[in-house]
């Protein structure tokens, strides 16, 4: 038992356990268990300045940094663990290597410093405290953001150590036992690698959040109704659960209908039409000289946007030879500039043609730059107009047989495929980081065609929605 499998206890209890006991041929590579590795080392490198070792001699040599050291601890009575700090940093002292002591850090992703940060701290210093007989009274924190290391002071507190060390029990006793449940908050499973695992198992079992729209406040609420899963939900009359939830002061009785009808195509696998769907694709049928599609890559963590792809078309029923695809890159954050920037540009020169887009990013991402680049109001509204938010339309015109209503999702259901093999934006994200590692233009070219990939997915969601108009 090691401090990793606390850090996937903290995520969710199911995730500890796989990862200890699961077949580790049904975990999926995850993007972002990759950009956290990336990143974490980066951040190291900068912050020990490439003063860098691995295992004891590192210690015994005085190496700013340590890195893979591991050690064998007695928490409690009957409490063995192994402990692996991310990194040890050097600091001035007194200990078994000399006169210097090193603490433990870890890095993070995001600006949040989590329970799964502090825990960890804790539980390396208590570690390592034995382990170099020195006390150890603080830990770090490090962020890096825009090519700075930021270090936040944690101190360890005995508080915080009989916490660390109470869990750790916790989850030595969750090991013990059956495979706990899949989480309710099923946000958490969107970038865990027992996802498909856990998927096939959810939907096996009829969970009511696989359900789009049902988080874990409304399976809770559901729950409490009578209603433990989906094919219950399905069928249940929708007089009946009106009366129930207005017998529970609940206000919102369309979104609880709605949850009936979602899981009637769910489980039949028939998407269902709304009403009036016509009316929001008027635009296509409007006279304009073409349609932009437009979509985003960014790296969140550094609020920089790398990427915008902009696919031209003439015809929005079908391919002409005159489309074009044009990938604007901002390499070096340039959206800083008060200037106008390429792709305000871009969109200025064909300002008749309407931009769609999937999601609401993208339109966020360009009001800012015109902002920042001092648009005048009347433009920016002028701006605004032109975008039409296909995500919207799709969820306003139709109930889909689907998990959720996402780019990837709804256009694989339609029938698009991605040239590229499991992509993803994180995926695209963790090329983006290669490429600015070591300048290599395949991880460029990679995500270009990536991008380029989402647009034409977009605009195959928007001739299906079109080939299957008419109310
Ligand atoms: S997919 Fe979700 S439920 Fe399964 S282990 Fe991961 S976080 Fe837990």
């Amino acid at each position: 038992m090691n401090n990793f499998l606390l850090k996937s206890y903290l995520k969710c209890k199911r995730k500890a356990w796989l990862d200890f006991k699961g077949d580790k041929k049904l975990k999926n590579w995850s993007a972002q268990n990759s950009i956290q590795n990336f990143v974490e080392f980066k951040t190291f490198e900068e912050y020990t300045e490439n003063s860098l070792f691995s295992g004891l001699k590192g210690c015994k040599d005085g190496y700013k940094g340590v890195l893979g050291i591991k050690i064998h601890s007695n928490l409690k009575q009957d409490l063995e663990s192994v402990i692996i700090p991310s990194i040890l940093i050097k600091e001035k002292g007194e200990s078994i290597w000399g006169k210097y002591k090193y603490i433990p850090a870890v890095s993070k992703l995001g600006n949040r410093t989590a329970k799964e940060h502090l825990f960890d701290l804790a539980l390396s210093s208590i570690a390592l405290e034995k382990f170099q007989n020195s006390s150890v009274c603080h830990g770090l924190v490090l962020k890096r953001y825009k090519n700075h290391i930021k270090a936040e002071k944690i101190f360890l507190k005995d508080k915080l150590k009989d916490k660390a060390i109470n869990i750790f029990f916790e989850l030595k006793n969750s090991l013990n036992q059956n495979i706990p449940e899949i989480t309710d908050n099923r946000k958490k499973c969107s970038i865990c690698s027992w996802q498909k695992y856990c998927d096939n198992e959810a939907k096996s079992k009829g969970y009511l959040t696989d359900i789009d729209g049902i988080g874990l406040n409304t399976s809770i609420f559901l729950k409490k109704l009578g209603i433990k899963n989906f094919n219950q939900l399905a069928s249940f009359n929708k007089k009946v659960l009106d009366q129930k939830l207005l017998n529970n002061q609940e206000n919102n009785i369309p979104k609880y209908l709605k949850f009936i009808d979602q899981s009637n195509s769910y489980i039949s696998g028939r998407a269902i039409s709304l009403p009036n769907r016509d009316q929001h694709l008027k635009i296509f049928f409007e006279n304009h000289p073409g349609f932009l599609i437009f979509d985003i890559e960014s790296n969140p963590d550094e609020n920089h946007d790398f990427l915008y792809g902009l696919l031209s078309i003439r015809n929005i029923w079908q391919n002409s030879t005159n489309d074009i695809y044009e990938p604007i890159l901002d390499l070096n954050n340039e959206k800083k500039k008060i200037s106008e920037s390429e792709i305000l540009k871009k969109l200025k020169l064909k300002n008749d043609w309407p931009i769609i887009h999937y999601g609401d990013t993208e339109k966020i991402a360009i009001i800012k730059l015109a902002r920042k680049a001092n648009y005048i109001e009347s433009e920016i509204e002028i701006l605004k107009s032109r975008f039409i938010d296909l995500h919207l339309i799709v969820r306003k015109s139709w109930i889909l047989p689907l998990k959720n209503y996402s780019l990837k999702t709804v256009a694989n259901w339609v029938g698009f495929n991605w040239e590229q093999k499991n992509v993803s934006g994180s995926k695209a994200l963790f090329w983006w980081l290669q490429y600015q590692n070591n300048q290599t233009n395949i991880f460029l070219e990679k995500i270009i065609k990536y991008n380029k990939d989402d647009c034409l997915a977009t605009l195959h969601i928007a001739r299906w929605l079109l080939n299957n108009s008419g109310d």
